[in-house]
Protein backbone atom coordinates (compact mmCIF):
# COMPACT_ATOMS: atom_id res chain seq x y z
CA UNK A 1 0.00 0.00 0.00
CA UNK A 2 2.54 2.52 1.16
CA UNK A 3 4.68 1.61 -2.19
CA UNK A 4 2.23 2.19 -4.35
CA UNK A 5 1.62 5.34 -2.50
CA UNK A 6 5.10 6.40 -2.95
CA UNK A 7 5.25 5.48 -6.91
CA UNK A 8 1.86 7.16 -7.74
CA UNK A 9 3.70 10.45 -6.18
CA UNK A 10 6.91 9.92 -7.85
CA UNK A 11 4.91 9.35 -11.43
CA UNK A 12 3.02 12.89 -10.16
CA UNK A 13 6.28 14.88 -9.98
CA UNK A 14 7.73 13.36 -13.06
CA UNK A 15 4.68 14.17 -15.52
CA UNK A 16 1.51 16.84 -13.84
CA UNK A 17 -0.56 18.42 -16.11
CA UNK A 18 0.47 22.16 -15.01
CA UNK A 19 -0.91 25.74 -16.20
CA UNK A 20 1.53 28.50 -16.47
CA UNK A 21 1.54 32.34 -17.42
CA UNK A 22 2.36 33.82 -20.76
CA UNK A 23 2.52 37.42 -21.80
CA UNK A 24 3.07 38.25 -25.58
CA UNK A 25 5.54 41.54 -24.24
CA UNK A 26 4.42 44.79 -25.91
CA UNK A 27 7.19 44.47 -28.68
CA UNK A 28 5.89 42.02 -29.75
CA UNK A 29 2.16 42.90 -30.39
CA UNK A 30 4.09 46.08 -31.79
CA UNK A 31 5.60 43.61 -34.28
CA UNK A 32 2.64 42.01 -35.13
CA UNK A 33 4.93 38.73 -33.76
CA UNK A 34 1.84 37.95 -31.90
CA UNK A 35 0.24 35.24 -34.60
CA UNK A 36 3.96 33.74 -35.31
CA UNK A 37 4.03 33.34 -31.52
CA UNK A 38 0.98 31.65 -30.80
CA UNK A 39 1.69 29.56 -33.76
CA UNK A 40 5.10 28.02 -31.95
CA UNK A 41 2.98 27.85 -28.89
CA UNK A 42 0.35 25.60 -30.24
CA UNK A 43 3.14 23.68 -32.37
CA UNK A 44 4.57 22.72 -28.91
CA UNK A 45 1.61 21.23 -27.30
CA UNK A 46 0.19 23.90 -25.66
CA UNK A 47 -3.51 24.15 -24.84
CA UNK A 48 -4.72 27.62 -24.37
CA UNK A 49 -7.03 28.33 -21.62
CA UNK A 50 -7.74 31.88 -20.79
CA UNK A 51 -6.37 35.13 -23.38
CA UNK A 52 -6.97 38.42 -23.51
CA UNK A 53 -4.99 42.03 -24.55
CA UNK A 54 -4.34 44.11 -21.99
CA UNK A 55 -2.81 47.21 -21.41
CA UNK A 56 -1.21 47.42 -17.72
CA UNK A 57 -0.57 50.59 -15.92
CA UNK A 58 2.31 51.38 -13.74
CA UNK A 59 0.80 50.59 -10.74
CA UNK A 60 -0.23 46.95 -11.44
CA UNK A 61 2.86 46.86 -13.82
CA UNK A 62 4.99 47.46 -10.72
CA UNK A 63 3.07 45.15 -8.50
CA UNK A 64 3.38 42.47 -11.24
CA UNK A 65 7.04 42.80 -10.93
CA UNK A 66 7.31 43.49 -7.47
CA UNK A 67 9.65 40.74 -6.75
CA UNK A 68 12.43 42.64 -8.80
CA UNK A 69 11.57 45.82 -7.15
CA UNK A 70 15.20 47.79 -5.95
CA UNK A 71 17.06 46.00 -8.72
CA UNK A 72 18.81 48.42 -11.15
CA UNK A 73 16.47 47.41 -14.41
CA UNK A 74 13.18 47.71 -12.65
CA UNK A 75 12.12 51.19 -13.76
CA UNK A 76 13.22 49.90 -17.53
CA UNK A 77 10.69 46.81 -16.68
CA UNK A 78 8.09 48.64 -15.55
CA UNK A 79 8.27 51.43 -18.65
CA UNK A 80 8.44 48.70 -21.30
CA UNK A 81 5.91 46.44 -19.48
CA UNK A 82 3.83 49.82 -20.02
CA UNK A 83 4.46 50.87 -23.15
CA UNK A 84 1.45 48.93 -25.51
CA UNK A 85 -0.72 46.42 -24.93
CA UNK A 86 -0.01 42.75 -24.58
CA UNK A 87 -1.04 39.53 -24.96
CA UNK A 88 -1.69 37.37 -21.43
CA UNK A 89 -2.77 33.23 -21.67
CA UNK A 90 -3.01 30.98 -19.26
CA UNK A 91 -1.09 27.67 -21.10
CA UNK A 92 -1.96 24.39 -20.02
CA UNK A 93 -0.29 21.01 -21.22
CA UNK A 94 2.46 17.87 -18.70
CA UNK A 95 4.91 20.43 -17.21
CA UNK A 96 3.79 23.29 -18.50
CA UNK A 97 6.24 25.29 -16.48
CA UNK A 98 9.17 23.97 -17.44
CA UNK A 99 8.43 23.54 -21.20
CA UNK A 100 7.60 26.98 -22.04
CA UNK A 101 10.74 28.10 -20.19
CA UNK A 102 12.29 25.97 -22.49
CA UNK A 103 10.20 27.35 -25.93
CA UNK A 104 10.71 31.18 -24.50
CA UNK A 105 14.64 30.78 -24.15
CA UNK A 106 17.22 32.74 -22.11
CA UNK A 107 16.20 36.13 -20.74
CA UNK A 108 18.83 37.75 -22.78
CA UNK A 109 18.17 37.06 -26.56
CA UNK A 110 21.86 36.78 -27.23
CA UNK A 111 21.88 33.52 -25.32
CA UNK A 112 18.70 31.84 -26.08
CA UNK A 113 19.03 28.97 -27.96
CA UNK A 114 18.37 28.51 -31.97
CA UNK A 115 14.80 27.77 -32.50
CA UNK A 116 13.44 29.87 -29.14
CA UNK A 117 10.78 32.78 -29.12
CA UNK A 118 13.55 34.69 -27.67
CA UNK A 119 16.28 33.35 -30.66
CA UNK A 120 13.35 34.23 -33.36
CA UNK A 121 11.91 37.75 -31.58
CA UNK A 122 13.42 39.50 -28.83
CA UNK A 123 15.89 42.50 -29.29
CA UNK A 124 17.43 43.19 -25.76
CA UNK A 125 17.59 42.21 -22.14
CA UNK A 126 14.51 44.14 -22.06
CA UNK A 127 12.57 43.70 -25.04
CA UNK A 128 12.62 40.32 -24.97
CA UNK A 129 9.19 39.56 -26.41
CA UNK A 130 7.62 36.61 -23.67
CA UNK A 131 7.59 35.97 -20.40
CA UNK A 132 6.49 32.76 -18.81
CA UNK A 133 6.28 32.18 -14.74
CA UNK A 134 9.47 30.55 -13.36
CA UNK A 135 7.80 28.15 -10.84
CA UNK A 136 4.59 26.64 -9.70
CA UNK A 137 4.04 29.65 -7.07
CA UNK A 138 4.85 32.20 -9.59
CA UNK A 139 2.42 30.39 -12.03
CA UNK A 140 -0.79 30.22 -9.76
CA UNK A 141 -0.31 33.76 -8.80
CA UNK A 142 0.75 35.26 -12.11
CA UNK A 143 -2.28 33.69 -13.28
CA UNK A 144 -4.68 34.69 -10.97
CA UNK A 145 -3.14 38.20 -11.25
CA UNK A 146 -4.63 38.50 -14.65
CA UNK A 147 -7.45 36.25 -14.83
CA UNK A 148 -10.60 35.53 -12.66
CA UNK A 149 -12.44 32.48 -12.60
CA UNK A 150 -14.80 33.21 -15.56
CA UNK A 151 -12.68 34.42 -18.07
CA UNK A 152 -10.92 30.62 -18.13
CA UNK A 153 -12.07 27.78 -20.36
P1 LIG B 1 10.30 36.99 -17.57
O1 LIG B 1 10.00 37.02 -16.08
O2 LIG B 1 9.88 38.24 -18.28
O3 LIG B 1 9.80 35.73 -18.21
P2 LIG B 1 12.91 35.98 -17.05
O4 LIG B 1 12.22 35.10 -16.07
O5 LIG B 1 13.71 35.35 -18.13
O6 LIG B 1 11.87 36.95 -17.75
P3 LIG B 1 13.63 37.61 -14.80
O7 LIG B 1 14.89 37.41 -14.05
O8 LIG B 1 12.34 37.16 -14.18
O9 LIG B 1 13.81 37.01 -16.27
O10 LIG B 1 13.51 39.16 -15.12
C1 LIG B 1 12.28 39.78 -15.51
C2 LIG B 1 12.57 40.72 -16.66
O11 LIG B 1 13.44 41.74 -16.19
C3 LIG B 1 13.29 40.07 -17.84
O12 LIG B 1 12.38 39.54 -18.79
C4 LIG B 1 14.07 41.22 -18.41
O13 LIG B 1 13.30 41.99 -19.32
C5 LIG B 1 14.38 42.07 -17.20
N1 LIG B 1 15.75 41.80 -16.72
C6 LIG B 1 16.16 40.78 -15.96
N2 LIG B 1 17.48 40.83 -15.72
C7 LIG B 1 17.91 41.94 -16.37
C8 LIG B 1 19.17 42.58 -16.50
N3 LIG B 1 20.26 42.07 -15.92
N4 LIG B 1 19.24 43.72 -17.23
C9 LIG B 1 18.14 44.24 -17.81
N5 LIG B 1 16.92 43.70 -17.73
C10 LIG B 1 16.79 42.56 -17.01
MG1 LIG C 1 10.87 35.83 -14.59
Amino acid sequence: MQLFKKKSYIQNKKSMIQQTLAIIKPDSVRKNYAGKILSMIDDNGFAIKAIKGIHLDTRDAKRFYSIHEGKPFFEDLVNFITSGPCIAIILEKENAIIDFRRLIGATNPKEADEGTIRKNFAESKTSNAVHGSDCEGNALYECSFFFSGQERF
